[in-house]
């Protein structure tokens, strides 16, 4: 054992899980730009107030899942541990608000302190999308075609999608009013963290994701009966609008969601192929937020995906990943070959086409080279030995084609090697 130590619940992501990311990561962002989404990078710590007020007090990620440390100064600041109150916050530092509506998205690592198992981490990734200045429900509409678009372009089935309408925090007064009746008259069956939450937050217990606690659930009253008329109107014009895309729902009246923002939609897409962490994209719309960091009141909606979970459905669909292995691998024979191979690569990677390319590195015989130009993945081997640096020709040998392998002048090799691969696509 070595005396340096990985932090526990924080992966590293290694090759070739790595090109699977970026494939997905590609599809993701192009989808972005289809939808006329901007992006927009925001610093991973924010103050721990930020956190609080946004998420809420009493909720498993304010009460103990986040990394809150001092700084030199003695300000409490938290690792983020989901990005929608810092890109709110970014949209209220940077006057973004005044009467103005944006499409933004941001991604990167979140941090929260679980219990690490599969499709669960201390450090984990996500892409969040967020409208602002929207009241729906068309843009709610919209973002979830988006997702549709995203699971068809990644070739994703099996995922299920759930929907809800918390109505406005007036509404739900009265409904969190009879779930702490209902719960109240169930009090011994509750677990520690539901008791605690029976006076301040009985809608968290909803989202309790203790087993045990499943069947009180299952038996609790449903929102539906308190919605006010414009948050019911609203929710039926989002699901009118599904269907006429077609778009499969299933309606779960107990989905709560994890922070206390939400108002009115809320949704997840979910699915059994990932054992018990089946959610992989979750969101709603948070009307309040705005202006409860203290900006004037202002509507918004969006999303976040969890991309561990993601790639790893994109695995087990058969998702490819990105094309990053080399398409030539450049073999260099003898001492003096070495400064003429790296030229050569350096031209392959020139011109309108520049192709991805290997060069060898670190010496070695003839064979132990092809080796290694094998296991790359390259299609096909330029190898330049004394003869070729006497004659100023290469040897391309094609790897994965049934062809006789060339002698070419050099100037030739990137034009041979472009029909080869265009051959073996
Ligand atoms: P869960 O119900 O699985 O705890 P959540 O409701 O806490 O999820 P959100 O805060 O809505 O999750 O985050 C959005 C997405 O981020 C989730 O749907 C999930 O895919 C992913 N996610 C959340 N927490 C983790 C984690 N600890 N590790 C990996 N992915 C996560
Ligand atoms: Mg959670």
């Amino acid at each position: 054992m070595s005396d340096v130590q990985a932090i526990r619940g924080m992966a590293d992501i290694l090759h070739p899980q790595s090109a699977l990311w970026a494939r997905v990561e590609q599809v993701i962002r192009g989808l972005l730009e289809h939808y006329g989404y901007q992006e927009i990078r925001i610093p991973i710590v924010e103050r721990t107030e930020l956190f609080r007020r946004s998420i809420g007090e009493v909720t498993d990620i304010v009460e103990k899942e986040m990394y809150t440390f001092d700084d030199r100064n003695g300000v409490s600041l938290t690792l983020r541990p989901e990005a929608t109150a810092g890109v709110v916050r970014a949209a209220i530092t940077n006057g973004l608000l005044h009467n103005q509506r944006h499409r933004l998205w941001t991604s990167g690592p979140m941090f929260r302190y679980e219990k690490p198992q599969k499709g669960r981490y201390r450090q984990f990734h996500q892409v969040s999308v967020e409208a602002l200045g929207y009241p729906g429900p068309d843009i709610d509409a919209e973002l979830i075609l988006m997702t549709v678009r995203l699971w068809r372009r990644l070739g994703i089935e099996d995922l299920e999608l759930q929907l809800n309408s918390l109505g406005t925090p007036q509404a739900r007064a009265g409904y969190m009013a009879a779930l702490r009746e209902y719960f109240s008259r169930h009090e011994a069956s509750l677990d520690e963290d539901s008791r605690r939450r029976l006076d301040r937050n009985p809608m968290r217990i909803l989202d309790s994701k203790n087993p045990q606690m499943q069947e009180i659930v299952a038996g609790a009253p449903e929102i539906r009966s308190w919605l006010d008329p414009e948050s019911a109107a609203h929710f039926a014009a989002l699901c009118a609008l599904l269907d006429e895309a077609g778009v499969a729902y299933r309606l779960n009246s107990r989905l709560v969601r994890g922070l206390d923002y939400y108002s009115r939609t809320v949704f997840e897409w979910v699915t059994d192929r990932l054992g018990t962490q089946g959610a992989v994209c979750s969101g709603g719309r948070y009307d309040g937020l705005v202006g409860q960091l203290g900006a004037p009141q202002t509507p918004a909606v969006g999303w976040a995906l969890g991309m561990e979970r993601l790639v790893e459905l994109y695995g087990l669909g058969g998702g490819q990943p990105a094309d990053v292995a080399p398409q030539v691998y450049v073999v260099a024979i003898g001492d003096a070959a070495w400064p003429s191979a790296l030229l050569l690569a350096e031209a392959l990677r020139d011109g309108p086409r520049p192709l991805r390319v290997e060069a060898h590195c670190g010496g070695g015989g003839l064979k132990a080279q092809m080796r290694r130009a094998d296991r790359s993945g390259a299609a096909v081997a330029v190898i330049l030995g004394e003869d070729e640096l006497a004659s100023g020709q290469a040897v391309v040998k094609p790897l994965r084609l049934d062809r006789e392998q060339q002698s070419l002048p050099r100037e030739a090799v990137a034009a041979h090697v472009a029909a080869l691969l265009e051959e073996a696509r």
